[in-house]
């Protein structure tokens, strides 16, 4: 076990100017809010941030990171709380147990193992300071090291998480001992009897290859003795168990088929020079494998890795490989990044130190970026990275859906984006958001590790304003699709009615044309186009004359014969006419049977009311857009009278509410506000909003937006205003 003085020896030996006081604040923290929990091992719990201390200690790491590591289950494990943390600790400590605490909060969540790719992006996403991935690693590696005492299924479940993430993480920052390690206990808890069998077939071997390995060794030694050749170590070493069993099984060979079982190492001062004289050693004691011989040294592996590899063919005949590279090479080759403080110069200065972090900040995320930029995690690519980005995850945002599956979007996606992720029925039924449990607008931006629920209604339908916050292309197109899936079902309905309409101009029947599929077709190709919905679309969008389709069905004796324009009224059909003028109807009107459908819009520049003269124009896009017959602007439209169509008002029983503003100018005296909405109230109808004014000839102007049924009930509510004592006119205003 661990004690806290062993920790602040290494840190001691290890950093210039140490902050021991900060360390043993931390330590007598940790024990304090640990205390009373127990490992599953029985221990008590403060062993593990000791021991996660400790290495950190050993990687060289500041006091901050070492105290991090004291602290990092503290806001996971106990009641302790961010907030709280930051009041003793600060900002920078707090900030990377939050970053520790986030990742322990995805690993609970991710269960599905095809997830793995997705898993390591958003780990390393959430790291905003290399020094949480050091932390992370240490941390995992110790409950690696201790897991014995969990149940199988767990340890196998942890494990596969470790190989799937964290052992290539390590292997990606060149932390050789640290994947190693992770590998092999991995395997071991994830395939406990094929780890056995592997171990006990290697056991067997094991005499063996010891003396085989010791008679290399021997004439290695002797080789580059007799050469002058200084070197520091000679190893020999047999293949670590998780990559044998790897070979084994992708080559599907058997153990005694494997060539480089065994393999030599020799380390040599730290001089390049060393390593090619030892390297020429070696090809004159035995014959080398062309093909097999690399120079990481001249070309270093981009996770810093330095050393000359070469396989040559043993006495026996069987080849193995034998590595060479100097002292400093091999300890970049074991701890990776970690190493990269043990070659500055002993005595550090604080600024040296700060220069020193950051440098290691940029190395740990050039080496970090091809994990998160490759979709396949071929762990044996070494291509070199393209781009120094110094931010590391520029391009991704990854959130949850409940269940914890991880949805991988670009950043500054909405919940919009999420829906139609998941499925494009999800997308089009979607009527809201909730982030981590909480309501949201659906613009929203995601933020990494948010768990996104989306509430959805069967029969709800995209919103054309979702194109202003959406960024994924999946749900733009299936919004655009939507849109003009809907405007071509819109514009084909206006365009038969339009067609019945004009049908009846006529009197041939709309039904024995519009049923017509052969002759429908023959006008619709005479227009150039395909079907006969099409040719209805066309008159929909106001394109296509009605008319004008009428002439080619009837062809011209007949057209000319039924052409109402210059044919006279029927007695009936001017009696007619005369009676619906007289109820106010519209002679052929399209009835509305309310505003703001699919096939209706209101107009915006003049609101018109239920009850009030309506007009309709065929707008593109928009369906029919319904003005006020007294609306200014409809002069303008009767330009394009094609266009322009008779609507009426349906008899409905539905109360639809509209908001109107009126506006009431009053003498300038007190209480005429308050007047005016109890006159409001007392006829039962709602206030939108009410504020008054004052105008420049000393007049009360006071605006109230009310909610009304219809034309009638405005005027009652007009009517009851004008009552007020001291309201001297009432009108209508439009919103232009
Ligand atoms: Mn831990």
């Amino acid at each position: 076990m661990f004690r806290i003085e062993d920790v602040i020896e290494k840190v001691e030996k290890n950093r210039p100017e140490p902050n021991i006081e900060l360390i043993r604040r931390a330590y007598m923290f940790s024990a304090l809010h640990h205390r009373g929990q127990k490992r599953a091992s029985g221990e008590p719990y403060l062993v593990h941030p000791l021991a996660v201390a400790d290495m950190l200690a050993e990687m060289r790491l500041d006091e901050v990171s070492v105290s991090t590591g004291l602290l990092h289950d503290v806001v996971e494990d106990t009641l302790i709380d961010l907030d709280t943390l930051r009041s003793y600790f600060g900002e920078e400590i707090t900030h990377l147990v939050d970053g520790l605490t986030k990742i322990a909060h995805i690993s609970n969540l991710s269960k599905e193992k095809q997830q793995a790719e997705n898993v390591r992006k958003m780990v390393l996403a959430m790291v905003t300071d290399v020094r949480v991935v050091l932390i992370k690693l240490a941390d995992r590696l110790h409950n690696m090291r201790t897991m014995q005492f969990l149940k199988p299924e767990k340890r196998a479940r942890i494990s596969q998480e470790t190989l799937d993430i964290y052992a290539p993480i390590a292997h990606r920052l060149g932390m050789g001992k640290m994947r190693s390690e992770l590998e092999d206990l991995s395997f071991q808890n994830i395939y406990p009897e094929e780890y056995k069998r592997l171990s006990k077939e290697v056991e067997v071997r094991r005499p063996e290859l010891d003396e085989a390995l010791e008679k290399i060794t021997k004439k290695i030694e002797k080789g580059l003795t007799e050469n002058d050749v200084p070197y520091v170590e000679i190893q020999g070493r047999v293949k670590r168990l998780y990559s044998l069993w790897k070979k084994l099984k992708k080559r599907k060979l058997t153990i005694d088929q494997v060539y480089d079982l065994i393999a030599a190492r020799i380390i040599t001062p730290n001089d390049r020079k060393n390593c090619y004289v030892a390297l020429s050693v070696i090809h004159d004691i035995w014959t080398p494998v062309p093909e097999r011989f690399k120079d990481w040294i001249a070309i270093p592996r981009d996770n810093l890795y330095q050393s000359l590899h070469t396989s040559v063919i043993g006495d026996n005949g069987q080849s193995f490989e034998v590595q060479i590279r100097t002292e400093e090479m091999h300890h970049v080759a074991e701890e990776g990044v970690a190493a990269h403080w043990k070659y500055k110069e002993k005595k550090l200065g604080k600024q040296d130190e700060d220069e020193s972090l950051d440098e290691l900040r940029k190395t740990v995320e050039k080496l970090l970026l091809p994990l998160v930029e490759t979709t396949d995690s071929n762990e044996d690519s070494e291509d070199f990275i393209e781009s120094l980005k110094l931010d590391l995850y520029p391009k991704d945002v990854y959130a949850f859906t409940p269940r914890g599956k991880i949805v991988q979007l670009p950043r500054g996606s909405t919940p919009i984006d999420f829906a139609y992720a998941i499925h494009s029925e999800v997308g089009d039924t979607c009527t809201g958001a909730k982030i981590n449990g909480r309501i949201v607008p659906l613009k929203s931006e995601l933020q990494n590790g948010d768990v996104v629920e989306i509430l959805t209604t069967s029969n709800s339908k995209p919103s054309r304003d979702w194109l202003n916050y959406v960024v994924t292309s999946r749900a733009r197109n299936r919004i655009r699709h939507w849109i003009s899936d809907q405007q071509r079902a819109e514009s084909i309905e206006i365009g038969r009615k339009l067609l019945e309409k004009e049908t009846e101009k006529f009197r041939i029947s709309p039904k024995k044309m519009l049923n017509d599929d052969d002759a429908m077709k023959r006008i619709a190709n005479e227009y150039g186009l395909g079907r006969a919905e099409d040719l209805l679309a066309s008159i929909g969008y106001g394109k296509t004359l009605p008319r004008n389709v009428l002439a080619k069905y009837l062809g011209a004796e007949k057209f000319a014969e039924l052409d109402p324009e210059k044919r006279k009224e029927t007695r009936l059909e001017t009696g007619m006419k005369a009676v619906k003028k007289f109820i106010g109807l519209g002679e052929d009107a399209i009835i509305v049977q309310g505003v703001d459908n699919l096939l209706t819009t209101r107009a915006r520049c003049c609101n018109p009311l239920r009850g009030e003269p309506i007009v309709g124009y065929i707008s593109l896009g928009k369906g029919i857009v319904i003005h006020n017959k007294n609306c200014r602007n409809v002069k303008q439209l009767m330009i394009n009278r094609d266009r322009v169509v008779d609507v009426e008002w349906a008899k409905s029983d539905s109360q639809e509410i509209q908001s109107v503003k009126i506006l009431a100018t009053t003498e300038n005296r007190t209480g005429m506000l308050a007047g005016i909405t109890n006159a409001i109230a007392e006829i039962k109808t709602g206030i939108r909003d009410a504020r008054a004014k004052i105008s420049r000839d000393d007049k009360g102007l006071i605006e109230v937006t009310v909610e009304v049924f219809d034309k009638k009930h405005l005027d009652r509510v007009v009517t009851s205003i004008e009552q007020v004592p001291g309201v001297i006119a009432v009108e209508r205003v439009n919103s232009n």
